[in-house]
């Protein structure tokens, strides 16, 4: 995998602990991050192209990749 983008990464060192809530609404820690990453729109494309099950990237949890994997399926 191209890992470049990984380098400048807001959660780079971070404790991985935050980007695996337990549930979405214990996600908002993660979420604050994301939004101020540099390498959000990378990160996501990777989890919806990946199919990252687990945790939060690119600012959404695993339910919100779904919805936004969906609502791309519909508009394609
Ligand atoms: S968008 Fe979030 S999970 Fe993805 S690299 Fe940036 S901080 Fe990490």
């Amino acid at each position: 995998m191209n890992a470049t983008w990984r380098k400048r990464a807001a959660c780079r060192g971070l404790d991985p602990d935050i980007f695996y809530p337990a549930s979405d609404e214990e996600a908002e820690e993660a979420k604050a991050i994301c939004v101020a990453c540099p390498v959000q729109q990378v990160c996501l494309e990777h989890a919806l192209a990946h199919r990252e099950r687990d945790g939060v990237w690119g600012g959404l949890t695993e339910r919100e990749r779904r919805r936004a994997l969906r609502q791309r399926r519909k508009s394609a």
